[in-house]
C-alpha cells in the first residue's frame, strides 16, 4: 500500500518512536509545529474520521489513552497541550491514514 505512515509502521521508512503496541504507534513529526509534536497513530490503515466505524470504538478509545499518556510522559500534562485530527482537504490533512496530533511544550496560539 502506498501509504507513508504505513511504511513507518512496518519500518521501512524511519521514524523517531516513542511508543508501540499491538494496536497503535508513536512517534515525533518530522516538521515540529511545537516544542512537542507526535503523531499518534493506529497500525490499522484508515484513511480518515470519516472512514472511522463503532468496530473501531475500542480502538479510537485507546489512541486518546496513548496520547494522554505521551502528553505525561513529555510533560505537558499540566501546563496543557492540544490534540488535533485534521480530517479532509479543507480540514488540511495531507497524510490518509488517521493521526491525531500531540502538540504542547509552548503557549499555542488560539484556533481563530
Ligand atoms: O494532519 P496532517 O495530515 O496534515 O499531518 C501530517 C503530518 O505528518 C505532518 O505534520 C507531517 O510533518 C507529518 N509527517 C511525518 N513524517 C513523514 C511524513 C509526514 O511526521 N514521513
Amino acid at each position: 500500500m502506498d501509504c507513508i505512515f504505513c511504511k513507518i509502521i512496518e519500518g521501512s521508512i524511519p521514524s523517531k518512536k516513542v511508543f508501540e503496541n499491538e494496536r497503535i504507534v508513536a512517534f515525533h513529526d518530522i516538521q515540529p509545529a511545537a516544542p512537542v509534536h507526535i503523531l499518534v497513530i493506529p497500525k490499522k490503515h484508515i484513511p480518515t474520521m470519516n472512514d472511522v466505524t463503532a468496530e473501531d470504538d475500542a480502538l479510537i478509545a485507546e489512541l486518546f489513552a496513548v496520547a494522554r499518556q505521551i502528553a505525561q510522559e513529555q510533560g505537558i500534562a499540566e501546563s496543557g497541550y492540544r490534540l488535533v485530527n485534521n480530517v479532509g482537504s479543507e480540514g488540511g490533512q495531507v497524510v490518509y491514514h488517521l493521526h491525531l496530533h500531540v502538540l504542547g511544550g509552548a503557549k499555542l496560539k488560539g484556533l481563530n
